[in-house]
């Protein structure tokens, strides 16, 4: 115990850069390579404001056992910093990401620390991160870091991966009380990488989601969120959740909304972390959850969790359910160092499978440990 809640190595840095009227800001970066007993360190690094060692730690500290659940050869680490993206032209983030990769390439390698996207890192972000990688040691080390676009390395499912690995996750622990995503009703909360690619696993299973979220409010469309419309505002255009509605007039904003009082069969948290307290869980079960699975890392309050355990509906925690988008970043080191390229069937095939035998050793565990159908005490 007094090893594993030591990090192997912290590392805090100064990020200075430079804005489009010629400003000077300093923002501060972070690395922490938590564990290596299994293989190089591995884990995201988030952009955001609300970032800060604890923050990061609390993160790597999941990675490791989330990472170990996967059952491949990654370590664990977790990183970012305080900067918040929002609003950034494309020049600001590349000289951001550039001043953060220039101290931070020291301490990275294929076989040492292997870091990916999370909040406010996308494939824009990775590749300017691994373009100055390039530049500063002269190699072109596909393996240092995951999420790549796919022209240059990256491994087709890995911008699919957490959403569509939590979606199978489910499904295993639906198939236990004889169920599956046909004519069920979800809600999935954030709008950004894993909700998206929720959705679309959700909706070619058969299910439907009626609402999704930004940090503004939530959108609820009774005839199903349209994920074209979604992908095109969030992912192509950069805009908030509300540019939904003049698209759709049987769709309704809330702004400040909370989404967990919308009443629904599955949960599924995907925005940050401790977005689902007490009361919302009360709500949930009270309108009827069947199953609750935790696509962002730690969405869910302990008194959260006690809530839905005390209500015995199905609970898949992060580190189980959304190890997908890390697992299918460890296909695209294996494809990397073998400098070859998998297809898109059958690398969401071996996702599938992946997800498989993550929730099996979990409910293997549990029942191991006299606590049958808990994920939480199987997964930990
Ligand atoms: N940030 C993701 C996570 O929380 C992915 C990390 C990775 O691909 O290394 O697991």
């Amino acid at each position: 115990m007094e090893r594993i809640v030591e990090p192997e190595r912290q590392i805090v840095f100064r990020v200075p850069w430079v804005d489009d009227k010629g400003e000077i800001h300093v923002n501060r970066g972070f690395r922490i390579e938590f564990n290596s007993a299994l293989g190089p360190y591995k884990g995201g690094l988030r952009f955001h404001p609300s970032v800060n060692f604890g923050v990061i730690k609390f993160l790597g500290f999941e990675q490791i056992f989330k990472n170990s659940l996967t059952d491949l050869p990654i370590g664990g680490a977790k990183g970012g910093a305080d900067f918040d993206p929002k609003g950034k032209s494309d020049k600001e983030i590349m000289l951001f990401c550039q001043s953060f990769m220039t101290e931070l390439y020291r301490h990275l390698g294929e076989n040492t620390d292997v870091p990916a996207g999370d909040i406010g890192v996308g494939s824009r972000e990775i590749g300017y991160l691994f373009g100055q990688y390039k530049r500063i040691t002269n190699k072109f080390e596909a393996g240092v870091i995951t999420g790549k676009g796919l022209r240059y390395g990256g491994s087709s499912v890995r911008t699919e991966a957490t959403g569509y690995g939590l979606v199978f996750f489910v499904d295993e622990m639906l198939k236990t009380i004889n169920e599956t995503f046909e004519g069920k009703t979800c809600v999935v909360s954030g709008s950004g990488n894993v909700a998206i690619y929720t959705v679309e696993k959700i909706h070619q299973l058969g299910g439907k989601v009626i609402a999704v979220s930004d940090s503004d409010g939530y959108i609820y469309d009774k005839e199903g969120i349209d994920l074209d419309l979604l992908k095109q505002l969030k992912e192509v255009e950069r805009r908030r959740i509300k540019d939904y509605i003049p698209y759709h007039k049987q769709a309704i904003y809330k702004p400040n909304g909370n989404i967990w009082e919308i009443p629904c069969d599955i949960a599924l948290p995907c925005a940050t972390q401790n977005e689902l307290d007490e009361n919302d869980a009360e709500s949930l079960v009270k309108n009827g959850v069947i199953a609750i699975a935790e696509g962002a890392n730690m969405p869910c309050t302990p008194a959260a969790i006690r809530v839905f355990e005390k209500a015995k509906v199905l609970f898949g925690p992060g580190k189980a359910a959304n190890g997908g988008g890390v697992a299918t970043s460890a296909l695209e080191m294996e494809q990397n160092a073998g400098k070859t390229r998998w297809d898109f069937e059958y690398t969401e095939n071996k996702l599938k499978k992946i997800m498989q035998g993550i929730f099996r050793r979990c409910s293997q565990a549990a029942i191991e440990y006299g606590f049958p159908n808990n994920y939480i005490v199987g997964a930990n």
